[in-house]
């Protein structure tokens, strides 16, 4: 089977995690989620949850250096063989060079960057209502605020360094779940 390599972008709230995990159950490649890796290793205790906790809990980012680090080591891993989709990561232009380095000297270049696009109104609304649902911790008012931010400034601009390479597929994140999948799906 030729090896398929998906990241997917977009704003908080977008619905990058529903979809990469039914991306990852149609095709059987691994969703690889950066903020479930911390998050865990926070649960945990570990080293890194250690430095990551301050992070994100204010909703700011985890030094590139960190993440890199983790994402090199999550790609050698064998169960990426067929392909993978990156949920969370990229976020910074730093982030995505690194990423584009990596995956051509592991033979695996990116293919397609799905873009989600939701307006900013509707995702607000969206993290209030996942605020009762899901609990994280960084779904306060003020880091809602503060991710936003930080989308706009540091991640945003990896849609522009995509769509120059030529991979950036940008598709509508309004509508249902499996309207939103079919879409994905028809462009893969
Ligand atoms: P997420 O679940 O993708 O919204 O990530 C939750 C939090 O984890 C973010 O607000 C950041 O603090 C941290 N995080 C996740 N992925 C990254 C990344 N690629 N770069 C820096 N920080 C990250």
């Amino acid at each position: 089977m030729r090896a398929m390599n998906l990241i997917l972008v977009g704003p908080p709230g977008a619905g990058k995690g529903t979809q990469g995990y039914k991306l990852s159950k149609q095709y059987s490649i691994p969703e690889i989620s950066t903020g479930d890796i911390l998050r865990s290793a926070v649960r945990e205790g570990t080293p890194l949850g250690q430095e990551a906790k301050n992070y994100m809990e204010r909703g700011a980012l985890v030094p590139d250096a960190v993440i890199i680090g983790i994402v090199c080591e999550r790609l050698t891993q064998d169960d990426t063989r067929n392909g993978f989709i990156l949920d969370g990561f990229p976020r910074t232009v730093p982030q995505a060079e690194a990423l584009t380095t990596m995956s051509q000297a592991q033979g695996c270049p990116i293919e397609h960057v799905i873009s989600i696009e939701v307006p900013e109104e509707e995702l607000l609304q969206r993290l209030a209502g996942r605020r009762e649902v899901e609990r994280r911790h960084d779904d306060t008012d003020d880091a809602i605020r503060y991710r936003f931010e930080v989308y706009c400034r540091d991640t945003a601009p990896l849609i522009e360094y995509y769509r120059q390479r030529g991979l950036l597929r940008a598709i509508s994140g309004v509508g249902t779940i499996e309207d939103i999948f079919q879409r994905i799906t028809s462009i893969l």
